[in-house]
């Protein structure tokens, strides 16, 4: 009688079991899966760099070519959003993708190359130029010039101007 009900209840509730992989399967809306970056909006600022814990994000610079690179290595990566929420620019994204099996490591990278503005003054590279146009936008025009100058030159400029002033 127990196993009559069983059948009756499952013939009622109908297939439950997905097909997967003959078909994709559906996850859950707020399913966490591979990051991507949007390479359009990156302004290699590095704050999702700073806040992954594993260092699946890391930021290089060849300052002899003048790019600097955020790389993205999804092996490491945990899914934990920290990218995704610390983004001032919107621009990585955790997707629902999670079939990353691969026979080659390099396929694990995503690497966004961003061209590095120099300082007028000494001529180090030391920010991209995505980002300075960035902030130059958000910035009142008074305070402009003051972020187009490398960090050691703002520096030099600020101590020189108090010792003017202190004299
Ligand atoms: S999801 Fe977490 S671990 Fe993965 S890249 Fe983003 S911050 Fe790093
Ligand atoms: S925080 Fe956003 S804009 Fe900044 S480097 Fe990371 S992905 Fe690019």
């Amino acid at each position: 009688m127990n196993r009559l009900r069983i059948l009756l209840q499952n013939i009622k509730r109908g297939v439950v079991t997905e097909k997967y992989p003959l078909e994709p399967i559906r996850v859950p809306e707020s399913f966490r899966g591979k990051p991507v970056i949007d390479v359009d909006k990156c302004v290699g600022c590095g704050a999702c760099v700073n806040a992954c814990p594993p260092n699946a994000l890391t930021l290089e610079e060849d300052l002899k070519e003048g790019i600097r690179y955020i790389k993205l290595f999804v092996g490491r990566c945990i899914y934990c959003g920290r990218c995704e929420e610390v983004c001032p620019f919107d621009a990585i994204h955790l997707t629902k993708e999670f079939e990353l099996a691969t026979t080659s490591k390099d396929d694990l990278y995503q690497i966004v190359g961003l061209r590095m503005y120099k300082c007028p003054i000494c001529g180090k590279p030391y920010t991209t130029i995505r980002l300075v146009k960035r902030v130059i936008d958000k910035l009142p025009p008074e305070e402009r010039s003051l972020v187009l100058i490398c960090p050691d030159c703002r520096e030099k400029i600020t101590a020189a101007n108090r010792s003017f002033a202190r004299r």
